[in-house]
């Protein structure tokens, strides 16, 4: 990847556009704990969260930064990984003529976004173990593909990409290769974070909404070079992550051990019902995972999802996906909701 320069890659309207400047960016450089602020029409009486948030979110970028091992300039955050990848096309990809590539059945919020952007998306199949198939994917390629998206381990299939494939790609296309960790914190292969220095087009998301246990507070995190990140900071909305996220993710990310301690409960429970789920008679296939899910598949996949329903448990009947004809996805919960959960599948017949 010798000349990556991301300015080919970056719209022209976001390369002229002047971003908002917002009252406090340019206070960063103060001491302001004597100030009087008068500059943003806030509210002045005190009540925690009276004043509009850390537009930067320092704090929170620079345990991050230590924990990872990047500088805080190559970090994005944004309201779930959501906005983190709606940034991504909006910076990038030129509605009604730029395209991207994403490898079904895979996450859905890829196809949502390239369709709410306007931006093509070109929908090469997973192999039949799911893997990407790269030739295929590299043909599809055009001189307006800005973005191929890798969903690692991926979802609904549970599984990680091969190393020489995604390396391969890496090595082999001219627009961003986005890598959605996810699920990362539950599997055993090594994240892609260490490779950020040796592709410049590498994009890698992750989101405090699984192994972190914070869905509810909307927390996305982006990671690239600091040129792309530079990108997506001009483009965001100021104040795109508010005030009480940023605190709660503090608290939670300072908590390595709780986490640590959750995610390998869960990693338990799946390891038990991997096991449980070989002796269920209408369960034809259990496929590897390395998430905190599991997808089977079935003898009947829409009677499952409602038998299970009408004893109280709610899965994912992923049965309309490409090669996922008659698969559930069964997210791993506590012990006490496995064991029910074992209970009710072992009833079925
Ligand atoms: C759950 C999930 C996310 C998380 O999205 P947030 O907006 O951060 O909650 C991202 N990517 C994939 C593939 C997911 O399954």
């Amino acid at each position: 990847m010798n000349n990556f320069d991301i300015n080919n890659l970056v719209r022209e309207n976001v390369k002229l556009m002047k971003p908002y400047s917002s009252a406090r960016d340019e206070f960063e450089d103060f001491d302001t704990a004597d100030m009087i602020f008068l500059d943003a029409n806030e509210n002045p009486f005190q009540n925690g969260v009276n004043r509009y948030p850390d537009p930067q979110q320092s704090n929170v970028k620079k345990v991050l930064a230590k924990q990872k091992e990047v500088q805080p300039n190559q970090i994005l955050l944004g309201n779930g990984s959501d906005e983190v990848l709606d940034l991504l096309f909006r910076a990038f990809c030129e509605p009604n003529t730029d395209n991207i590539i994403t490898l079904p059945p895979t996450y859905g919020m890829y196809g949502v976004l390239a369709n709410l952007n306007a931006v093509e998306n070109r929908e090469i199949l997973l192999s039949n173990d799911f893997q990407p198939q790269v030739e295929q994917i590299l043909n599809a390629v055009d001189k307006n593909t800005k973005i191929i998206f890798l969903c690692s381990p991926n979802n609904p299939t549970g599984n990680s990409f091969s190393e020489e494939s995604v390396i391969e790609l890496l090595e082999n296309f001219k627009g961003l290769i986005v890598i959605d960790e996810a699920y990362i914190d539950f599997s055993e292969k090594k994240s892609w974070m260490d490779k950020l220095d040796n592709f410049p087009n590498l994009v890698i998301t992750q989101t405090l909404s699984k192994a972190f246990g914070l869905a509810g507070i909307r927390l996305g995190i982006c990671y690239a070079s600091a040129a792309i990140i530079s990108v997506l900071n001009k483009i965001k909305p100021p104040y795109n992550v508010n005030e009480l996220t940023q605190l709660r993710a503090l608290e939670r990310l300072n908590d390595a051990e709780k986490i640590k301690s959750e995610i390998l409960s869960i990693i338990k429970q799946r390891e038990q019902l991997l096991k449980v789920l070989v002796d269920i008679k209408f369960v034809e296939k259990i496929y590897p995972t390395e998430a905190n899910f599991i997808l089977i598949k079935v003898d009947d996949a829409n009677k499952r999802y409602a038998e299970l329903i009408a004893k109280g448990i709610v899965i994912r009947n992923r049965t309309t996906q490409p090669l996922c004809e008659n698969t559930l996805r069964l997210t791993i919960g506590t012990g006490e909701e496995n064991k029910k959960l074992i209970q009710v599948l072992q009833e079925l017949n």
